[in-house]
């Protein structure tokens, strides 16, 4: 019999992929809040008073970030409200069933829920955008949609913040193809825990961001969390696949390598004459954008020109026509006047 590496005497039960050490249910729990709770404070995520949005799909991560953060706020008494907020891209056989555990969750914790949809912030539902643009590109259009939604359902709720469930190997991912890319931008944001995409907009944080998804899995399993596991129905998202395919193979050899492709990221120094993006606000939705206008704004003049390919690729022809349209627009107003 293997005892608990954490000396309670009991037998250990698994072996936790982070540190391979031997543990029982409970030291594991402990030790799993523990390190979540260090992030918080060590991060300082959030002050006293806050309001925070949990982004949450039903799956895994978000659903173990609700439990665990509605937990560690009454233990520690941090003193936060926390809401949910969903995301509906409108994609059948997916995200209306993953909503439903959302709901579970809402009941469940006690949190209040809001759901936004694509189809009423954009007009398209994903199940429309991909019977014009097919499997391919789809993936672009929902994320760009999604980060603008989540951005505009924080607003509505009022919160100071909003927690996104992205795990260390999301962030490792995420390094290794900003790194492939020789997208340096992003590089230097991806690690950050807290991102402001301006001093006036509201800050995301990654609680979960030393966490190992093998880990979040277990907790999840231990605990019997009600979760959504199913990928989405459009999941082609080749890249980020040869990613983690990448990534599954090195821990094999380096157990340790999803932590230290972590540690890289924030340990690289960029030069300071890299360029930065301008954020400023989008003169057509009014939402932060490094570009005028936003990417929301030309993907969707896109969709609803008919030509949704429009806005794919770096500083399309479609993003450089519409700048010009709408130059062309302003323009006439104010010879108007
Ligand atoms: Fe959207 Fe692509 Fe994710 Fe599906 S896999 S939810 S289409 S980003």
């Amino acid at each position: 019999m293997v005892l608990c590496k954490a000396n309670c005497g009991n037998k250990a039960i698994l072996k936790r992929p982070k540190t391979g050490d031997a543990l029982c249910k409970e030291c594991f729990f402990t030790a799993f809040e523990c390190e979540i709770h260090e992030t918080i404070t060590k991060g300082q995520l959030f002050k006293s008073g806050d309001k925070v949005a949990i982004g949450a799909s039903g799956g895994k991560d978000s659903t173990v970030l609700a439990y665990v953060l509605k937990l560690l706020n009454e233990r520690y008494k941090y003193n936060l409200k926390i809401v949910l907020l969903s995301i509906d891209e409108g994609i059948t056989g997916y995200r209306d069933d993953s909503l439903e555990t959302v709901k579970k969750n809402r009941d469940d914790y006690g949190m209040e829920l809001k759901i936004l949809s694509y189809e009423e912030l954009y007009g398209w539902t994903m199940d429309k955008v991909v019977s014009v643009i097919g499997k391919t590109n789809n993936c672009t259009f929902c994320g760009v949609f999604r980060r603008q939604a989540l951005d505009r359902g924080a607003k509505m709720l009022e919160v100071d913040c909003v927690a996104t469930g992205h795990n260390a190997d999301d962030i490792a991912e995420t390094v290794l193809m900003n790194i492939l890319r020789g997208d340096m931008v992003r590089l230097r944001r991806c690690t950050k825990i807290k991102t402001h995409s301006n001093e006036d907009a509201i800050p995301r944080v990654k609680p979960l961001k030393y966490t190992y998804e093998k880990e979040i899995v277990m907790y999840a399993h231990f605990k019997k969390l009600v979760y959504f596991s199913t990928e989405c129905i459009f999941a082609p998202n080749a890249y980020r696949g040869h990613a983690r395919m990448f990534l599954k193979d090195l821990e094999k050899i380096r157990p340790s390598v999803i932590m230290d492709i972590i540690h890289s990221g924030e340990q690289i120094q960029f030069k300071e004459n890299i360029k930065k993006p301008v954020l400023d606000i989008c003169q057509t939705c009014g939402f932060v954008s490094s570009c005028q206008p936003c990417k929301a704004c030309v993907l969707l003049e896109g969709l609803n020109r008919g030509l949704p390919k429009l806005g794919i690729g770096k500083k399309s022809k479609g993003e450089r026509m519409i700048a010009q349209q709408n130059l062309e627009r302003i323009h006439r107003v104010k010879n108007d006047f």
